[in-house]
């Protein structure tokens, strides 16, 4: 069967000298910085994330100088907007919070992050669904942490979750293929970005951007295809900007299949009938939910490898991220 050796999986690209770099809301570690002195740790975090990344824990509450045990708190609305206060003590924590933000937002872009889990339910970290009171009430569930605001308006790239979204796979799977592709990109800017080094760039990616989104996919093909026409800088950003972006469509079972279907194409010259239809079949498989993306993969990639198909070899998208993460077990 297929070895990792075998293929030009993620390890391939990775670099320990740049290692994936999260932010965390502290308490998902453990850390005893909730407001009754506890934590909220998470053992997908912990335990099942942590051993592939470096975390860089935050807690804007204890960071922005308020005590642990403290007084709960909470997003009020009223004539100035939203408040950040504890309505037991009155104290109103919206301009330290607002500024407090404003800076650590600029310092951890300045660290280089590949992505970020915050604590959901939080007014300072909760990333949506946050309760809003007028007059002592609950009005609605349409607000955002302070904090958690902040680090949207500065890093509008930044692949952002919730660690209860993450319990949901397909979430979870395309959270940290974000963060791996992500940090890719900033390898490569790191090493120095030519147009070569693009296109090598971009033709790994190749079938993880189609997963996700086709015509965005083929969007930044055109772009490379008449990358004359653009300056270096300008071809660089407008590269970053849609590549961040066509990555934050699902991947859906549809999209897969389309995925599959086309390696396949690539494949088929090499495979007599029954080794085409056991193939096909288990696409098709896939596709209805029988089997899990693990299967077709697998095949595929025995495959590609026995007979040296070098365009699927190279594909990132069948070894995107690390295999003990099992995230296409469960899709
Ligand atoms: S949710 Fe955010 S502010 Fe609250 S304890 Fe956790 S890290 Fe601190």
């Amino acid at each position: 069967m297929t070895s990792d050796s075998e293929t030009e999986g993620w390890r391939s690209w990775h670099d320990a000298s740049e290692p994936i770099r999260l932010g965390v809301s502290s308490c998902l570690l453990g850390e005893l910085v909730r407001f009754d002195g506890g934590h909220q740790r998470d053992r997908f975090v912990t335990d099942v994330l942590g051993p592939w990344v470096e975390w860089v824990p935050v807690c804007p509450e204890v960071e922005v100088g308020m005590p642990t045990p403290r007084p709960t708190i909470h997003i009020e609305e009223d004539e100035r907007g939203e408040q950040l206060v504890a309505p037991s003590t009155g104290e109103n924590f919206t301009e330290a919070m607002t500024a407090y933000s404003k800076r650590r937002v600029g310092e951890l872009e300045a660290e280089g992050l590949d992505g970020y889990v915050l604590k959901k339910n939080s007014p300072s970290c909760g990333l949506s669904r946050i309760s809003v009171y007028k007059n002592g009430k609950r009005a609605h569930r349409g607000g955002v942490g302070l904090f958690a605001a902040s680090l949207i308006a500065n890093s509008p790239l930044l692949p952002i979750e919730e660690e209860g979204r993450l319990n949901d796979p397909g979430l979870r799977e395309s959270f940290i293929e974000q963060i791996l592709c992500r940090n890719r990109w900033r390898l490569a800017v790191k090493r120095g970005l030519t147009r070569k080094r693009l296109l090598d760039f971009h033709t790994a990616h190749k079938l993880i951007l189609f997963s996700h989104n086709e015509s965005a996919s083929r969007r930044l093909g055109r772009l490379l295809g008449e990358m004359s026409k653009t300056p270096d800088e300008a071809l660089f950003a407008r590269y970053e900007l849609d590549f961040h972006m066509c990555l934050r469509s699902k991947m859906t079972r549809k999209r897969h299949t389309n995925v599959l279907q086309h390696a396949m194409g690539h494949l088929k010259q090499f495979l007599d009938s029954k080794a085409k239809q056991e193939i096909l079949t288990t696409i098709e498989d896939f596709r209805q939910g029988l089997l899990p993306l693990i299967v077709p993969l697998t095949l595929l990639k025995f495959n590609m490898n026995q007979y040296s198909v070098d365009y699927l070899r190279g594909q990132l998208y069948f070894d995107p991220h690390p295999k003990e993460l099992m995230l296409r077990n469960h899709c």
